[in-house]
């Protein structure tokens, strides 16, 4: 029996920065893991190759539309499908191991197989029985279905079965307009299938600020992707060419069905915790099936702790990473935190979308006085250059303090800088702290200095 400090279940974004931290303390660390490689949902069907697929679908968006208006002539290049996924999965590839290569740089031993925690201390892993001081569960989550909808990840895909299909496909339909829906509704959209997006709100991107939720609609719109809102899908059904989507539309409940190559079931993603044994030793759940944990990501059971999309929050890597190093830290004896109120999402889209903290619909709600700064990219010189004038940087900040209190940016990567804002909030800046720095020309950034000067006496390219 092999006796650890820590053992962290799951090797993911939560459990690697975990058990790398961990190491860094000081403390003998493990990191059990049933797949093949590391790096959880996130590197190896999630973060990294969507990002893959969207950089290259954008790069053939980008011979298709801009070249020709740079003066860059010539035959248009097709798609290669089957090299477009070697390439998504030579950049999986890397990232996984990359972080095999920081495990043994630190020292922290990779357990392979799955785990289970048969009594508090102990971690069984196939025959082996290993102990430790502190276990932490980092064991993510998987994506969640609908009642009537089968998956078989070949024509009824989720997330999984989307970034690896046979070919793509002629038509679409995304069931959910969040995020992952959204982001791979655009890959296929930008490689030509006809992407239809079904969602059972009136709005997209539901918790977005409802402002930038309409301006992301209508670009995506005119980008090809069409929307049905307020539609109550009722079952997929399908045959060997095609499926059927039945829904019914909330306005008139009428009966209505839409067909398509490709269903993409995109409606959440729920925790996973299966195997690992936790009603048997009495670890408390919470309603909708996270792992309950008080606010130093401790269980009920003494020296169990858990982090990442296995407990509430945002179901976000960045997240998880973040609680990864904050538990490590409390398990060595210092002072691990999280500051929830400023952890920026982002869709990686183009245009993309970041934000961060309050959206306006959430001010009005607590009842705060608040102002708002915003700034067209069509004021920014960079952004016309690039053709990614479309959007906007919008900053809301408290009447009376000009405190910033959340940032919400539709435009070119924004996705870098709501950082800029994110390190502003954490010093509990102002909007006028931002308006007096000086931002480099020509950049995207000056967009967010415009959009802080709007906050006080008034942007200067508006
Ligand atoms: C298509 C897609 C795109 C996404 N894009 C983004 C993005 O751009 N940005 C972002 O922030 N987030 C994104 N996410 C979400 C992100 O992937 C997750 O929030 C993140 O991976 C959660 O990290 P985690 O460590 O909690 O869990 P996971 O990454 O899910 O890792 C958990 C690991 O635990 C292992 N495991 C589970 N049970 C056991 C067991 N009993 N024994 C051993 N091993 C076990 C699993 O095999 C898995 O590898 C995306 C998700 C998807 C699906």
């Amino acid at each position: 029996m092999a006796e650890y400090d820590v053992i962290v279940i799951g090797g993911g974004p939560g459990g690697y920065v975990c058990a790398i931290r961990c190491a860094q303390l000081g403390l003998k660390t493990a990191v059990v893991e049933g797949r093949e490689t590391l790096g959880g949902t996130c590197l190896n069907v999630g973060c990294i190759p969507s990002k893959a697929l969207l950089h290259a679908s954008h790069q053939l968006h980008e011979v298709h539309e801009n070249f020709e208006k740079m003066g860059i002539m010539g035959a248009k290049p097709k798609v290669d499908w089957q090299k477009m996924l070697a390439y998504k999965d030579d950049v999986i590839g890397q990232n996984t191991k990359g972080i095999e290569f920081l495990f043994k740089k630190n020292k922290v031993t990779w357990i392979k197989g799955w785990g289970s925690v048969p009594e508090a201390g102990k971690v069984a892993v196939g025959d082996d029985l290993h102990s430790a001081k502190a276990i932490v569960l980092a064991t993510g989550s998987e994506p969640s279905s609908l009642p009537g909808v089968e998956i078989d990840e070949k024509q009824i895909v989720t997330s999984t079965g989307a970034l690896a299909l046979g070919k793509v496909p002629k038509s679409m339909v995304v069931i959910g307009a969040g995020v992952i829906g959204l982001e791979m509704g655009s890959v296929y959209a930008r490689l030509g299938t006809e992407v239809t997006v079904v969602e059972y709100l009136d709005t997209i991107t539901p918790t977005m600020d409802a402002e930038v939720s309409r301006g992301f609609q209508r670009i995506l719109g005119k980008q090809g992707m069409t929307f049905v809102l307020g539609a109550a899908v009722q079952g997929v059904s399908k045959t060997k060419t095609k499926c059927n989507v039945s829904y019914k539309l909330k306005k008139d409940d009428s009966a209505q069905e839409i067909s398509a190559e490709i269903v993409l079931v995109a409606t959440g993603r729920k925790p996973y915790t299966d195997g690992l044994g936790l009603s048997a030793l009495g670890v408390e759940m919470e309603e909708r099936g996270q792992i309950k944990t008080d606010g130093q990501f401790a269980t009920n059971i003494q020296g169990l702790y858990a982090i990442g999309d296995a407990i509430t929050g945002p179901m976000l890597a960045h997240k998880a990473e973040d609680e990864g190093m904050a538990v490590a830290e409390i398990i060595a004896g210092k002072h691990g935190h999280v500051n929830y109120n400023v952890i920026p999402s982002v869709i990686y889209t183009a245009p993309e979308v970041a934000a961060v903290g309050a959206t306006e619909e959430d001010l009005k709600k607590e009842g705060r006085a608040y102002k708002v700064g915003k700034f067209s990219f069509m004021g920014n010189g960079r952004a016309k250059a690039v053709f990614q004038a479309d959007g906007f940087v919008k900053i809301l900040a408290d009447k009376e303090t000009d405190r910033i209190l959340g940032a919400h940016i539709i435009g070119p990567a924004a996705g870098d800088l709501i950082h800029e804002i994110c390190v502003a909030m954490e010093f509990g800046a102002s909007a006028e702290d931002l308006a007096l720095t000086c931002h480099a020309h020509p950049t995207f950034s000056e967009a967010v200095r415009e959009a802080a000067l709007a906050c006080g006496d008034g942007a200067i390219h508006a």
